[in-house]
């Protein structure tokens, strides 16, 4: 090695580091802890050195230097005092620690010139006190100043090299002995010193080390790890810091909370690694987004989205709608192409909920409506829905207390076979009678109820009820009973339905079990099971709603369906809608291709029939015929033997 290369290894060594700031912040903090004790230390011995020489020593040896000392090494226990809890940047450290390596090393000249200035005034005790003063003040020194070893070398070096070089030359044996001990135990202080400083080092990367593990764990745990979004953990702990950030900058903030339509029918066919490429290719599209908005993955096809300073509402809602766009273009899977869309519920702080709760409740809520009414698009809580949750929300309470036996009954709307005029059969339809909030409709009432968890007392009581009625009519007319997703969402549920039409004595073969598209797209293979269960027991299914949902055909040519309902929305004008019209065209030709009947729901106009009979539709239910009707006005509708419609209109 070349003296260069020592030389280098060397002024590394005494360097003050700067390739680690945050080592170098923890060295200057430790440092000015232990600083001001150190010149305490250094005052009290350089005085208790100056009073012992006081009488022989010149003045300006035993008070100007020690209170010239004084007032410099007081200075620096105000600066250090000052420093001890404050984070410096890189550069202010690495400067302070600096400036100490150049004043131990001034000061250590200085001390030990002063020391053996003293020298020769002394009687031999005064003079082992300087030996004992230079001996203990650098010992003391080595301790205070463990945590910068270039100033601790520094000071040993020149405070033990002078007292070694000038003791032994004094020719006093036990000076010459005291010079070698002085010399042995700093040599051992050093070697504890470099130890005790590179442990320091150690534990300090170490700490670094679990900062940065721990700060990793964190972003793991804040981390989807299947789409690498945020996670729902991350997003409820963004939500109020971010509600926080808006009230004290006074801006909007929106939620939007969105989910796939669709996916689960993929998850279902495909499979769960498809489902996981779809959701990962979702993800891909909807995340470049503007710097103020941030995504996350909630959980399963759930995505939310915070958006700080949000645009005013119209905008809002275009943006959100363009950005659901993106998923409408169809996605290649290595597996399969897939076409999905997504439903977006918006909420808006402050306008529209104060709180972190009342705000995804909120965005929930929309949603729940978009999914219900405005599939694939963006729909923003207004002050409708917040009326309509009061509303909501006084229905289930009425529902709650409601004396439901007596208060609920069921009416029955016929079903014609226009072509032999002949009453097929009759759908039974629930009505809710309250004595406070009066008639409410099933269609509003239901799904509170389902939300409730209250639909399964519902459908039993009204399910009965409808069989005691249907026994007494002639035997070739059925009856059509609506059915809730809930009732057939578990084994339990569906065994009391069979409990109930096996004790009712009437022929379970001509019962209809009317279930909506739209439950399928919960568990299919759960609602398989249970309306195979209902057909085993010879009840026919029929389908309703046709063509709202969004069932894919083979997965209901699977499941033992014996009719289907075309939908009153194709239906109403079809005569003056040529979409209306081609849909109700296919529609009936899908049923005759899959071997079903087709009854054509809500057919209110004379038009609308002629338009139906063109199409070759031959079943057909609708206020044209007859709207709903009570038990007892059933039975003069019936009393012709067999019922013929009687209808005018015919
Ligand atoms: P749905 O099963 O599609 O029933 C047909 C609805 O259309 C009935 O409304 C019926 O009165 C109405 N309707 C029939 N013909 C016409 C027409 O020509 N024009 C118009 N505008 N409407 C017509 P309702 O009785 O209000 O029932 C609404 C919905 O509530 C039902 O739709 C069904 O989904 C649900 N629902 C009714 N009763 C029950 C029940 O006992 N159980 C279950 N789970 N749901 C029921
Ligand atoms: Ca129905
Ligand atoms: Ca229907």
């Amino acid at each position: 090695m070349t003296i260069k290369k020592y030389w280098d290894k060397a002024s590394r060594f005494m360097a003050v580091r700067s390739d680690n700031p945050e080592l170098l912040q923890a060295q200057y903090q430790s440092f000015a802890r232990q600083m001001p004790m150190m010149y305490l230390i250094l005052i009290a011995n350089t005085w208790a050195l100056a009073i012992t020489h006081m009488a022989e020593a010149p003045i300006w040896l035993t008070m100007l230097i020690p209170t010239a000392f004084t007032v410099t090494a007081g200075t620096r226990i105000v600066f250090w005092w000052k420093v001890r809890n404050t984070y410096p940047s890189l550069e202010a450290a690495q400067a302070a620690l600096k400036q100490t390596n150049r004043i131990a090393a001034i000061l250590a000249i200085t001390f030990s010139a002063w020391a053996l200035s003293l020298f020769p005034y002394g009687d031999p005790y005064a003079q082992s006190h300087v030996a004992f003063y230079m001996a203990i003040t650098v010992i003391s020194c080595i301790f205070c100043l463990t945590h910068l070893r270039s100033a601790a070398l520094l000071v040993t070096g020149i405070v033990n090299g002078t007292f070694v070089a000038f003791f032994s030359s004094v020719g006093q044996p036990v000076f010459i002995a005291i010079s070698i001990n002085v010399a042995l135990v700093c040599v051992v202080m050093l070697v504890i010193l470099m130890t005790n400083y590179r442990n320091f080092e150690k534990m300090i990367i170490g700490q670094q080390q679990t900062q940065a593990l721990s700060k990793e764990n964190l972003r793991l745990a804040n981390l989807d790890s299947l789409t690498n979004l945020a996670n729902r953990r991350a997003f409820f702990a963004h939500l109020p810091t971010s509600i926080e950030a808006a009230k004290e900058n006074g801006t909007r903030l929106a939620l939007g909370v969105m989910d796939l339509d669709g996916f689960k029918p993929v998850n279902d066919i495909y499979g769960h690694s498809v489902g996981d490429n779809l959701l990962i290719e979702v993800a891909a599209r909807l995340s470049t987004l503007p710097p103020n908005y941030r995504l996350y993955r909630l959980g399963g096809d759930e995505f939310a989205i915070i958006v700080m300073e949000a645009a005013e509402d119209d905008l809002l809602v275009v943006n959100s709608n363009k950005l659901l766009e993106r998923l409408l273009v169809p996605f290649i899977l290595p597996e399969a192409t897939v076409r999905i869309s997504a439903s977006m519920g918006i909420a808006v702080y402050p306008d529209i909920a104060s709180t972190k709760e009342q705000l995804f409740d909120r965005a929930d809520y929309a949603l729940y409506h978009a999914k219900r009414n405005r599939r694939g698009a963006a729909v923003l809580f207004s002050a409708e829905h917040e009326s309509r949750i009061n509303d909501d929300s006084r229905i289930e309470q009425a529902l709650k207390l409601a004396n439901l036996a007596d208060e609920l009954s069921v009416v029955f709307q016929p079903i014609i076979n226009i072509r032999t005029q002949r009453v097929l059969g009759f759908e039974a339809l629930a009505r809710w009678n309250n004595p406070i909030l009066g008639q409410i409709s099933p269609a509003l009432f239901f799904p509170i109820a389902e939300r409730a968890g209250l639909s399964g007392f519902l459908t039993e009581h009204l399910l009965r009820h409808a069989l005691v009625v249907a026994k007494k009519w002639h035997n070739d007319i059925r009856l059509s009973f609506n059915l809730s997703v809930h009732d057939l969402n578990s084994h339990d549920g569906v065994l009391a339905l069979v409990g109930i039409i096996k004790g009712s004595g009437f022929d379970a073969r001509r019962l209809d079990l009317e279930i909506t598209e739209t439950a399928f797209m919960h568990d299919f293979e759960q609602m398989k099971q249970s309306i195979e269960t209902l057909n085993l027991l010879g009840c026919g299914i029929s389908l309703d709603d046709f063509g709202t949902g969004y069932s894919s055909l083979s997965r209901l040519h699977s499941l033992p369906l014996t009719k289907i309902k075309i939908d009153r929305s194709f239906v109403t004008d079809l005569h003056k809608k040529p979409a209306s019209y081609k849909i109700v065209k296919s529609l009936l030709a899908l049923g005759h291709d899959m071997e079903l009947d087709c009854i054509i729901e809500g057919v209110e106009t004379k038009e609308e029939l002629a338009a139906l009979e063109k199409l070759g539709g031959t079943i057909i239910q609708g206020f044209l015929f007859s709207p709903p009707m009570s038990e007892q006005d059933l039975e003069g509708f019936l009393s012709g033997n067999p019922p013929v419609f009687k209808g005018s209109s015919l």
